[in-house]
């Protein structure tokens, strides 16, 4: 059973042998399902390389 990963970006679960391109950030070796994925999670690594809360859906941030 392969190790699946999560492209950070999308959302995507992906095998990292078939992943379109990877980046490592902070020690940590991030997957991405195509190289349009790959390029926005470059422009902005922090955003997409610390997720805050796991658990989409939950309503415990007040935005606005
Ligand atoms: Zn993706």
């Amino acid at each position: 059973m392969a190790d699946k990963v999560k492209d950070p970006v999308c959302g995507m679960e992906i095998n990292p042998e078939s992943a379109a391109a990877k980046e490592e950030h902070e020690g940590r070796t991030f997957y991405f399902c195509s190289q349009a994925c790959h390029h926005t999670f470059v422009g902005d690594p922090h955003r997409y390389g610390h997720p805050k809360d796991e658990h989409s859906g939950h309503a415990g941030h007040a935005g606005h």
